[in-house]
Order: structure tokens, then sequence, then C-alpha cells
């Protein structure tokens, strides 16, 4: 029985927390207790990382400012930590998040696209 809910609690799990837990590979960035950067695997920019959450959390809409404060607070520090590694202070770069069908949000945890290296255009497609 324990062993049927631990196979279903793996199958479950979202590629984004699979990543987080070393289960499937990723070129990590930056890693702390609450939060993990890697290279996106389709890069739509020289520099395209993502910036996630441990805690699985499906989208902006259910982020809870109480309860997310630790890592909220935290992750802009890690954002332009990694943005200064990257070289990416001084040119600029783009800080995006996608929230439901409308933006294309594919992968269903929370998570922080950072874009640099190119010009960006705007407004967004
Ligand atoms: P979204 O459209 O949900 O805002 O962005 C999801 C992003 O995750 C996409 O840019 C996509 O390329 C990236 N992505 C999806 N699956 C994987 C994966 O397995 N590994 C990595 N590194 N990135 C992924
Ligand atoms: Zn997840």
């Amino acid at each position: 029985m324990s062993i049927n809910i631990q196979i279903f609690e793996i199958m479950d799990k979202c590629i984004f927390c699979k990543i987080a837990d070393k289960e499937i590979p990723a070129g990590i960035v930056y890693e702390d207790n609450e939060i993990v950067v890697f290279n996106d695997v389709n890069p739509q920019a020289p520099v395209h990382m993502l910036v996630i959450p441990k805690k699985h959390i499906e989208s902006l809409n259910v982020v809870d400012e109480y309860t997310d404060a630790g890592w909220i607070l935290k992750i802009f520090e890690v954002i332009k930590k990694v943005v200064k590694e990257k070289k990416l202070e001084n040119n600029g770069y783009r800080v995006v998040i996608n929230c439901g069908k409308d933006a294309g949000q594919a992968v269903g945890h929370v998570h922080f696209h950072i874009l640099g290296g190119r010009k960006l255009s705007w407004p967004p497609g």
C-alpha cells in the first residue's frame, strides 16, 4: 500500500519538482534550501534561466504573500545575484512570469524566466 502511494507521488510530481529533487538533470545555476535556478532547455535568448521556489506552487494565482513570504523576499536577491554572474546587469534583461493559458504557461509550477544577452523586443507576443 505505502509502495503504491510512493509510486503515485513520484509519477505525479511535476517536471520542475523533479529538477529540484535531481530526478531529472538540468543545468543548475544556483541552489539554496528554498530556490533553484537552472538553464531553460529551449532557450529564447543567449541567457535564459528559470527561477523556481522548491515548494510546488501551481501558478502566480496561488502564491500566498504571507506563507510564501520567505522565498518571495529571497527570490529577488537571487535574481540579482545570477544576473550579475551572467554579466547582464549593465545591458539589461527581462524577468517574466507566464500565468495561465493566455500567457502560455506550459509548466504548472510557478517560475520566473530571466532572459538576456540580446536586445529584447517590446511588447512581447
Ligand atoms: P512557461 O511557458 O510555462 O512559462 O515556460 C516553461 C519553460 O520551461 C519553457 O521555456 C521550457 O522551455 C522550459 N522547460 C520545460 N521543460 C523543461 C525541462 O525539462 N528542463 C528545463 N531545463 N526546462 C524546461
Ligand atoms: Zn512542482
